[in-house]
């Protein structure tokens, strides 16, 4: 195991191309502009698009620039500086498309979205969650069947972030008998503007890069080649789930939670050093000092666990246990990085005149989606056979 190297002088130089693309496009007052709105920029994705960063986790013989999980998962952490108005499309293009289709697709899927994905042009969206299902996936109620070479869809998708924008639904269905747990789920992939799909947005307050939809399927109707995969992985839905591609969604949400959680850290070591009471900067204070510390040594082992997480995925390596360990332990410990952030910057921390409030309100939703802390710890003592 490799267990220190420098960082690869390719990913230096993308993080030093967005940290500039950002600071020159994306002010305080757009940011808080675009998180008022729950909206992003479709102009400014272009800039993101056309640096050739969604390729990153496509293979090049699809127009990518070769999958580099580790290049992809610095992109999002260094998007995240700004919060999630670039993150978030980057996360639908680069890796609810590009990496399950490069992962999943079948070879006509993989011809037909994935240069598309990497130029920018397609995006796709989650549909796993239900009205009466969150984490227990396994037990998704939306029905399709199939009549004839076709495919009729009927039910209701919950918390489809970006399904009003985005151009399919990457879509967990029940495709045969609800018996044994795992059986008879299908992938499929559904053009958001097929008749019978109606939508209704949800209101809530973090990861506003966009608002999220309950969208519904009224006798919705598709071909056969929907299927993720084709045809033949009908009833294949859990395993096109638990593949390589899942380990890598876990890095990548871990990424959006790490790289929110620097973003806290240096705002609230910053403001630090220039609010005086008593004085002098509260930075010599010793209970801000303690605090400020002890939030950047928890940044530095969170920073560890997702990188070799995201080493472990690109270099072919088994690694569920620790993606699931990495989601874990940089979620919980980014809520507790926010709290003492917040706390450091007094009132200021809770008012619109700085990032922190909504690095809060970003960071506190990183234990519930992608698998939440509970779901990560029920996973990580099944691996580990306890
Ligand atoms: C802003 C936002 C965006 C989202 N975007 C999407 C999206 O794009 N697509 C999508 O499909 N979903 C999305 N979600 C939904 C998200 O994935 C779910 O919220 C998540 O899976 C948890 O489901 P739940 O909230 O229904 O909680 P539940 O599953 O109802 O769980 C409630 C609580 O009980 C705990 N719990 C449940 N079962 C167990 C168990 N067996 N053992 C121990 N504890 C347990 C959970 O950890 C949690 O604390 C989004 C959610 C939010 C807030």
């Amino acid at each position: 195991m490799t267990y220190f190297a420098p960082e690869p002088d390719h990913i230096t130089q993308i993080r030093s191309q967005i940290q500039k693309y950002v600071r020159k496009h994306l002010p305080r007052e757009r940011r808080l502009a675009l998180d008022r709105d729950a909206t992003w920029d479709r102009d400014l994705f272009r800039g993101i698009a056309e640096m050739g960063l969604i390729g990153l986790t496509i293979p090049e013989a699809y127009g990518g620039a070769g999958q580099d999980i580790v290049a992809a998962t610095a992109v999002i952490e260094e998007l995240c500086q700004v919060g999630t108005s670039l993150a978030g499309p980057y996360i639908h293009a680069a890796f609810y498309g590009g990496m399950n289709l490069s992962e999943n697709g079948s070879e006509a899927q993989k011809q037909a979205f994935l240069p598309r994905l990497a130029r920018g042009e397609l995006f796709l969206c989650y549909g796993l969650s239900e009205p009466n299902v969150g984490g227990d996936l396994a037990s998704v109620e939306t029905r399709a069947n199939r009549d004839g070479d076709d495919i009729i869809i009927n039910g209701a998708k919950r918390w489809c972030t970006g399904a009003d924008w985005s151009d399919y639904i990457y879509c967990l269905v029940r495709s045969g008998p609800k018996g044994e747990r795992y059986k008879n789920l299908s992938f499929l992939l559904i053009p958001t503007d097929t008749p019978g799909i109606t939508m209704q947005p949800i209101e809530h307050s973090n990861l506003r890069y966009t608002r999220s939809m309950d969208v519904y399927f009224d006798n919705v109707r598709l071909p056969a080649d929907a299927v993720v995969g084709g045809p033949d992985n009908w009833n294949k839905g859990w395993e096109t789930l638990a593949g390589r591609a899942l380990d890598v969604e876990k890095i990548e949400i871990t990424a959006v939670a790490f790289g929110i959680a620097r973003a806290a850290v240096d705002e609230a070591w910053s403001y630090a050093q220039t609010r005086e009471q008593f004085g002098k900067p509260i930075s010599q204070h010793q209970a801000i000092r303690h605090k400020l510390s002890t939030a950047r040594t928890k940044l530095q082992a969170a920073r560890h666990m997702l990188y070799h997480g995201a080493w472990l995925a690109d270099t072919g390596q088994p690694c569920s246990v620790e993606t699931s360990m990495a989601k874990l332990f940089v979620a919980d410990t980014g809520v507790e990085i926010a709290m003492a952030c917040q706390q450091v910057m007094g009132a200021y921390g809770l008012s619109d005149a700085y990032d922190m409030e909504r690095h809060v309100r970003d960071l506190l939703s990183m234990p519930i989606v992608g698998g939440s802390s509970d779901m990560q710890r029920n996973n990580l003592a099944s691996l580990m056979r306890l």
